[in-house]
């Protein structure tokens, strides 16, 4: 089965994922933590259009049919907060129960002073969508250069501790 992961709100960042049909739940959870949100193994939950909690033992094939659409959450507190849907078969044999198969590119942000592509970003502007900064400008950012996180190729790039794929 082939699947998009998409960040809800954000469809800049995408995986696509080849996952076997007696693949579960789990395994979708693995990838998705190691590939995009993983910073200190915080709670994951993934729900239905209507709210309800899918167990992690629930094969993808029978959670995930054709227009379907999964809610996936990784963090209670500060959440990232994904969607997953199916977008068909593919017959593509492999060893690997679960495997990313396409990614999007990483996006560049520009420094908020001075358009360069920015290295860090701060977690507290980000909430305000800015904090951007280049390697120059991170070392005069006002909230403090020991406070950013690194620009990451991931929905959860300034959040909590992440820093990346580990
Ligand atoms: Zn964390
Ligand atoms: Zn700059
Ligand atoms: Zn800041």
């Amino acid at each position: 089965m082939l699947l998009r992961a998409e960040a809800r709100g954000l469809p800049t960042f995408w995986l696509d994922i080849v996952v076997k049909r007696d693949g579960k739940l789990k395994d979708l959870d693995r990838l998705l933590r190691r590939t995009w949100v993983e910073c200190c193994g915080h709670l994951s939950e993934f729900s239905t259009g209507t709210h309800r909690k899918v167990s992690m033992n629930t094969k993808v094939s029978e959670a995930l049919g054709p227009g379907d659409r999964l809610g996936y959450v990784y963090d209670f507190g500060s959440s990232t907060e994904l969607v997953v849907r199916l977008l068909g078969g593919v017959n593509a044999p492999s060893k690997s129960t679960i495997r990313l198969a396409a990614r999007n590119e990483a996006p560049t942000w520009p420094c908020d002073a001075c358009r360069k592509a920015a290295t860090a970003v701060c977690p507290q502007c980000l909430y305000e969508g800015k904090g951007f900064c280049c390697a120059t400008h991170a070392t005069d950012h006002d909230c403090g250069e020991d406070i950013l996180l690194p620009v990451v190729n991931s929905p959860r790039m300034g959040v909590c501790g992440y820093t990346g794929e580990a």
